[in-house]
């Protein structure tokens, strides 16, 4: 099995967590610097570690290796973001209707 970083895991949870309950994050379309910048964190670290696990072992079983697990959780993340954005566009959409049909009197 593969050893994670604990510097990983604690920036990836970091992220994670920050994204769970940042309110920025979870907005359709929201910037959030903090964010952004938590994911680039993560990502220079995974970069890095698995740059010192080239240099440190034998290259040519590692190298091939592609940090899929790493690429997974980052597509997850912000699939997750997007799914979001979208669950608070449609209930807005259908809040829309709803106030219409309701608004309306029948015709
Ligand atoms: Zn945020």
């Amino acid at each position: 099995m593969t050893t994670r970083d604990p510097a990983e895991e604690a920036a990836w949870l970091t992220a994670i967590r920050h994204a769970a309950g940042c309110p920025v994050c979870k907005s359709p379309g929201g910037v959030c610097s903090r964010g952004e910048w938590l994911l680039h964190a993560y990502e220079a670290i995974v970069r890095r570690s698995h740059h010192e696990e080239d240099e440190g072992q034998e290259e040519r079983m590692r190298h091939r290796r592609p940090p899929v697990t790493e690429r997974v959780a980052l597509y997850v993340f912000r699939v997750a973001r997007a799914g979001v954005a979208l669950g608070v566009l449609a209930g807005l959409l259908v809040l829309t209707v709803a106030l219409c049909v309701l608004g309306d009197p029948a015709p």
